[in-house]
């Protein structure tokens, strides 16, 4: 049972575990600011309020402060400074990397999966729209893992137009994390481009893309104890794309609009932070899940879960439980909520409805009559977090479940 929190020491200043507090475990949807970051933005939108493309001395100062917050995500993926451009978060990567990689790099066939995020999957289908585009969406197991003989069989194919392929490193619902050394790999071998959608791995897995060549990858700061509204792409120096968002010439003429500094700093500090505890998060979320899971199984009858949380290369922030058929499902979300504890059902839903289905449990083919909740974690959680959690849902599912009749 984990017992202690790597925050102790200090990394949340003043931060004191009180049962009355109410209990966050929905990081996968975002993360809390962490105070250090939030250091580093402060004298950034007091002091340091320049224009990075202005001239004078507040200019100057903001623009280091930019190209010094470059230098640190290039570092954090084993890339050059010049291949990384500041965005506005995941969405706005995901995006630019498809569209342009059509508009630009001149891709007419894409391979993705049924399983990314919508910012990748209506991303694809807007672009479709205008350009000639063969779309191609693999097969994916039980477990939620795309069919990789189906990609090579398509890369192998002779004949076939420029290609990109799209695939997430980790899966934002169900947490089942892909082989992007092999898929890298086969891109290589076969001369498409690929794109991940990191944005749930930046910060919690080690990404090196010198070791694991990629086009594009995105990431966004919010997914690991940044501030929100901004986000990074890496594009690989081999691709030159046009502007996506027309403008002044910033981010090297490749996105218009002034750059979010107290955005960039902060993502660059929760980032660095992130690297360096990395090893230390990751062991203590492993095991704070692992005990989720286990003091589930204890006390609830056919307990199961989606993707595949046993596997050590699990996205260890996430778990997808799916609870038995019972009426008590219905408003399981809410009644959580209202007992003081935040999940998601699936995934973060943009109506803020609880959601009955989503795309991902779909293509997994998940049973409709089971409930799923999404329950994902951080290193700000503790393990009385998890027995309170095991309480309230007991009370709320009782009598439904084999707990009740004990
Ligand atoms: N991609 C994945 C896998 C995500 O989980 C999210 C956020 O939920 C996004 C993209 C979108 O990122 P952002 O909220 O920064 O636009």
């Amino acid at each position: 049972m984990p017992t202690q929190n790597p925050c102790s020491n200090a990394s949340l200043k003043g931060f004191v575990f009180s049962m009355n507090r109410r209990i966050y475990f929905d990081n996968a949807a975002t993360t809390p600011l962490l105070d250090e970051v939030l250091e580093v933005m402060l004298p950034v939108l007091r002091e340091h309020y320049g224009n990075p493309s202005s001239i004078h001395a507040e200019g100057r100062r903001a623009r280091t402060l930019v190209e010094s917050a470059r230098k640190t995500v290039a570092q954090a993926l084993g890339a050059s400074t010049a291949e990384i451009f500041f965005t506005s978060g995941g969405t706005e990567s995901n995006n630019t990397a498809i569209k342009c990689a059509v508009r630009d790099l001149g891709v007419r066939r894409i391979i993705s999966s049924p399983t990314e995020h919508h910012a990748v999957l209506h991303a694809i289908e807007a672009i479709a729209r205008e350009y000639p585009l063969e779309v191609h969406w693999l097969r994916v197991d039980a477990q939620g893992r795309p069919e990789l003989e189906q990609l090579e069989q398509l890369l192998a194919q002779g004949n076939a137009p420029r290609t990109l392929v799209s695939l997430m490193h980790a899966n934002n619902e169900i947490g089942v994390v892909l082989d992007l050394g092999t898929i890298s790999a086969l891109c290589g071998q076969y001369g498409a481009l690929l794109h991940t959608d990191a944005v749930q791995t930046v910060g919690h897995f080690p990404l090196n893309v010198q070791q694991t060549p990629v086009s594009f990858l995105s990431g966004s700061a919010h997914k690991f104890h940044g501030p929100k509204g901004v986000g990074f792409l890496y594009i690989n120096a081999h691709n030159f794309i046009r502007p996506f968002i027309d403008g002044g010439g910033q981010e090297r003429n490749l996105r218009g609009g002034t750059e979010n500094v107290a955005g960039i700093v902060g993502m660059a500090k929760a980032l660095e932070l992130a690297v360096r505890d990395l090893d230390t998060r990751a062991a203590y979320i492993r095991q704070l899940r692992r005990h989720f899971i286990e003091r589930l199984c204890e006390t609830f009858d056919d307990i199961r879960f989606n993707g595949t949380p046993e596997d050590d290369n699990d996205l260890y922030t996430v778990l997808s439980v799916s609870f038995p058929p019972s009426p008590k499902n219905e408003l399981l979300l809410l009644h959580l909520d209202i007992a003081g504890i935040s999940a998601s059902g699936g995934s973060a839903c943009t109506s803020g409805a609880e959601q009955h289905s989503s795309h991902v449990l779909d293509a997994i083919q998940a049973d409709p009559q089971r409930k799923t909740i999404r329950f994902s974690f951080s290193h700000l959680n503790h393990v009385e977090e998890v027995e309170k959690t095991m309480e309230k849902l007991r009370e709320i599912l009782m009598p439904a479940t084999r707990a009740l009749s004990r």
